[in-house]
């Protein structure tokens, strides 16, 4: 019997939309079991420090942090050196996103299920995650995706143990969220986004550039270094007017 309604889940990446996330579900007042998972990403380290120390800095009651390293495992069971598991957004500079190049077959259903199973076991059928709109030009970030996994938890564990994914950004991009982040008192400077395991966001790779894009729209400074900066160092190349029509800018 599932007791409390106000116990909710979140995945939490460390990332300026789980964190936005994160700061959002506090301030409706929910209970929060927020669970950090490194699957031997090349993001994966990174990642896990962030979380902890945005976790750590909040000090609140209702904020439960649980992390677990399945990286060996999964390096193991793959035969790769960093296997990757959820699709995440690419910039406005990218085409078309790849696919096939990272992500391993099911690789964010077996998270997602993963985080289902966590959530069951724990007296939680509400799971959060903090995908948004530049993130739905891959398939499985889609409503209805999210719409089936929560079927086959019907299917496998009965109604009353289905279990619901919530992705309340799905409907606005970055921007909006980091503007709603800003206005919740996030502490970007604490976030991480870059693909690549350096000690600073390299400032190339897509994420960097989604996120990087994301605060020159909104004409905010973004907290953390880069490596590179596109927008110091190329600013006659980089025109956001370019970017491809299925990413708004404007949420
Ligand atoms: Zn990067």
């Amino acid at each position: 019997m599932i007791q409390n309604p106000n116990r909710v889940a979140l995945l939490l990446s460390g990332g300026p939309d789980s964190t936005t996330l994160l700061y959002d579900l506090l301030n409706q007042g929910k209970e929060i079991y927020a669970v950090t998972f490194n699957f031997g990403e090349t993001e994966g380290c990174n990642e896990s420090q962030h979380a902890q120390r945005i976790v750590t800095n909040l000090h609140s009651e209702r904020l439960h942090h649980y992390q677990y390293d399945f990286s060996e495992q999964f390096k193991r069971f793959y035969e790769l050196p960093q296997p990757q598991f959820l699709r995440k957004a690419f910039g406005p500079f990218v085409v078309a996103p790849n696919k096939e190049e990272h992500v391993q077959p099911f690789g964010s259903a077996i998270a997602l299920m993963l985080m289902a199973s966590w959530a069951l076991k724990h007296d939680i059928v509400d799971v959060y995650y903090a995908v948004h709109s530049n993130d739905a030009v891959f398939h499985d970030n889609h409503a209805s995706y999210f719409e089936a996994l929560h079927t086959v938890t019907v299917e496998c564990e009965g109604d009353e143990y289905g279990v619901t994914f919530h992705t309340p950004y799905l409907s606005i991009n970055k921007c909006a969220v980091i503007q709603k982040g800003m206005g919740l008192g996030v502490p970007f400077g604490d976030t991480w986004s870059c693909a690549l395991g350096g000690t600073v966001h390299c400032g190339v790779c897509d994420p960097c550039r989604d996120r990087r894009t994301s605060f020159e729209i909104l004409g905010i400074k973004d907290p953390v270094l880069y490596e590179h900066d596109i927008f110091a160092e190329s600013r006659e190349e980089v025109n956001i007017l370019e970017s491809p029509k299925h990413i708004s800018v404007v949420a």
